[in-house]
């Protein structure tokens, strides 16, 4: 009875809060667009999720969405070189440090996520975007941690 008691509270205090505050949701749309502009965690958050709904309607070979992490330096360069990598590797270069985290590529209706560690990106310029071809010039947005 008493272990019972404990953990309800536990549960009630800690839960709710640390979720929300780690794991963003965006959403990529039939107009090529991303629903925000900006996403931040804060510093305490050790690991973030961030989950991407497609809420179109077209097939993934037409408008396939992915969310990508760079720097900011380093994004364009990275959506270039992912052009080159092709539909079989969601647009992707192949093990590129460059990239700081992603998701796989989705069509209309889809989801997806990815959770990846904060460690080192604290403070810096960093940008999302997805590395469909021709995408990233009106998908992309602003995102920091802390
Ligand atoms: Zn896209």
């Amino acid at each position: 009875m008493k272990k019972a008691i404990t953990l309800l509270f536990l549960s009630s205090l800690a839960a709710p809060a640390l979720a929300d505050e780690c794991a963003l949701v965006i959403e990529g749309n039939d107009a090529m667009q991303f629903n925000l502009k900006e996403m931040s965690v804060p510093a305490t958050c050790k690991e973030v999720t961030i989950t991407l709904n497609h809420t179109g309607k077209l097939p993934v070979a037409n408008m396939g969405h992915n969310w990508v992490l760079a720097s900011t330096a380093d994004y364009q360069a990275v959506a270039t070189a992912g052009m080159s990598a092709g539909a079989d590797h969601d647009y992707l270069p192949k093990d590129d440090a460059r990239i700081l985290a992603h998701t796989k590529l989705v069509g209309g209706g889809e989801s997806t996520s990815v959770t990846f560690k904060t460690e080192g990106l604290a403070g810096k310029d960093l940008t999302f975007f997805c590395s469909f071809p021709g995408h990233f010039a009106m998908m992309k947005g602003a995102f920091k941690v802390g």
